[in-house]
């Protein structure tokens, strides 16, 4: 998608702090932190938001949880709790159209979630 700066992230048009890459996720930290550790990870292909993920795209999915779970043992955070979180669409928050998973670490998170 030429206008979704998360793919210009993804194709290295737009810089960004680039924690972990490969042929089919991308990680960066988020420019607005929620919390000490606030990494997003999202699919090079374009997706605009969660409910239009497909079958096919099954091993994707998985992919960014398993992702955000190398970057946490990484950074030493899996003992302490961490949060992943997924929104999708504005009643939940979301302001990006394409696919991220946020990874919050490094701080105490209350539930529910506001
Ligand atoms: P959401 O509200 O779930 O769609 O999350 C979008 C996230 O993207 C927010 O936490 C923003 O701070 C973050 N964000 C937007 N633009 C950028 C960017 N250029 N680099 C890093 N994070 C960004």
């Amino acid at each position: 998608m030429s206008d979704c700066i998360f793919c210009k992230i993804a194709s290295g048009e737009i810089n960004a702090s680039i924690v972990y890459q490969d042929d089919e996720v991308v990680a960066f930290n988020d420019l607005n932190p929620q919390a000490p550790t606030h990494v997003l990870v999202i699919p090079r292909k374009h997706v605009s938001r969660i409910s239009e993920l497909e079958e096919a795209d099954a091993a994707l999915a998985g992919r960014l949880i398993l992702t955000a779970n190398q970057i946490v043992r990484d950074l030493g955070l899996v003992e302490a709790g961490y949060r992943l979180v997924l929104n999708c669409n504005e009643g939940a928050g979301q302001s990006v159209w394409h696919v991220h998973l946020h990874l919050l670490g490094g701080r105490t998170f209350g539930w529910p979630p506001g």
